[in-house]
C-alpha cells in the first residue's frame, strides 16, 4: 500500500483498526516520505534478503518489499496483525513472524528463512531496545552483511564514536569489534507519529569491513570494558578491581605493561588496547 506517510492515511488506518500507539513499545511511526526509500537503498538489500525488527504500519516494510527478493519483519505487537495484512496485501516477497525481536533464535530464522542467500538487517529500532538488539545482533555473530538501524541521534553519535574517546562506551566497543560503523544521516523528530523529544540519526554497521582485533578470550575482554565503562568516572584500576575482583597491583601492572599510566580510564583506550589488557590480565589472574 502506498501513502503511508500521510497522516490522513495514518489517521484512516488508527480508525478503521480501532489502534492506538504504545509508547511502551516504542511506536513512532514514520511521516517523512523520503525517509524509507534512502534507508532501503542504503542498506544494501537490493535483490537479496533482510530482516526488519518492528514493521509497525509497514511504512519501511513497503520499500524493503520493493528492492529486496526477500522480506521477513518481526514485530511484538499482535494488534497490528490486521493492520500488516491489509498495509502489505500487494507485496509477495513478505513474510511477517510476530514474536520478541529480542527472544528469537536469529540463527535459526536466517538458516530457515534465507538458506540460499545474503542477508541484511534494516529497521527503525523501538528505542527503548536499541543497545540490546544491537548486542545481541552482533554478538550472536550472525551471517548477514550489514544492520542499518535507526537509533537516537545521541545514541548514533555513541555508537559510531571511536574507541579511546570520551563519546565512546561499552556498546560503542562492541559496535567496533564486530563492524565498521557510520552515520548515513539525521532525521528530525518531526519526521514521525507521535513525535518523540528527541532527533533521531540512521546508522549503519559493515559486518564485512571490520578491522581484526586478535585478543585470546573476547568473552573476558568484553567483561573488562563492561566493568569500566559501567563506572566510567572511576580509573580502570578502580573499576575492574570492583567490577571483577581483580586485584588493583595486577591491573595497574598490567596497564604500564601496555604504556599506559595507572590512573588510565575506559574511555583513554582504543580497543587494541583493552584486547591487550584482557590477554594480561588473563594470563595473570589465571
Ligand atoms: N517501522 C515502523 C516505522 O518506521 O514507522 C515502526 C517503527 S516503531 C519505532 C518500532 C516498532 O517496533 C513498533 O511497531 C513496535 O511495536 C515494534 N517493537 C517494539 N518492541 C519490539 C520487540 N521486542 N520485537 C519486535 N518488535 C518490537
Amino acid at each position: 500500500m502506498e501513502g503511508l506517510t500521510n497522516i490522513k492515511t495514518i489517521k484512516n488506518l488508527l480508525e478503521k483498526f480501532g489502534f492506538s500507539f504504545s509508547k511502551q513499545l516504542g511506536q513512532n511511526f514514520l511521516i517523512n516520505p523520503s525517509v524509507c526509500p534512502e534507508m532501503a537503498e542504503l542498506s544494501g538489500c537490493k535483490g537479496i534478503g533482510v530482516i526488519e525488527i518492528g514493521p509497525g504500519f509497514g511504512v519501511l516494510t513497503n520499500e524493503l518489499c520493493k528492492v529486496a527478493k526477500k522480506v521477513v519483519s518481526i514485530e511484538l505487537d499482535e494488534r497490528l496483525k490486521p493492520v500488516l495484512e491489509y498495509t502489505l496485501c500487494e507485496q509477495n516477497n513478505v513474510e511477517i513472524i510476530f514474536g520478541d525481536a529480542m527472544k528469537i533464535d536469529l540463527k535459526a530464522l536466517i538458516a530457515e528463512k534465507f538458506p540460499d542467500m545474503p542477508v541484511v538487517i534494516c529497521a527503525n529500532l523501538p528505542y527503548y531496545i536499541t543497545s540490546p538488539i544491537l548486542m545481541k545482533l552482533l554478538e550472536s555473530e550472525l551471517p548477514i552483511n550489514s544492520i542499518t538501524v535507526m537509533v537516537q541521534k545521541e545514541a548514533a553519535t555513541r555508537l559510531t564514536a571511536k574507541c579511546g574517546t570520551r563519546s565512546c562506551g561499552a556498546v560503542t566497543a562492541a559496535v567496533s569489534f564486530y563492524s565498521k560503523a557510520e552515520k548515513l544521516f539525521d532525521v528530525s523528530r518531526g519526521s514521525f507519529m507521535p513525535s518523540p523529544n528527541v532527533d533521531s540519526s540512521v546508522i549503519k554497521l559493515d559486518l564485512t569491513k571490520r578491522e581484526e582485533i586478535s585478543v585470546n578470550n573476547k568473552k573476558f575482554m568484553f567483561k573488562i570494558i563492561r566493568a569500566g565503562f559501567n563506572q566510567r568516572r572511576k580509573t580502570l584500576t578502580n573499576s575492574i578491581n570492583s567490577g571483577l575482583s581483580i586485584e588493583k597491583e595486577k591491573i595497574a601492572n598490567a596497564l604500564l605493561e601496555i604504556g599506559l599510566k595507572t590512573t588510565a580510564r575506559a574511555e583513554e583506550l582504543d580497543l587494541k588496547q583493552f584486547a591487550k589488557l584482557s590477554d594480561i590480565l588473563e594470563k595473570n589472574n589465571g
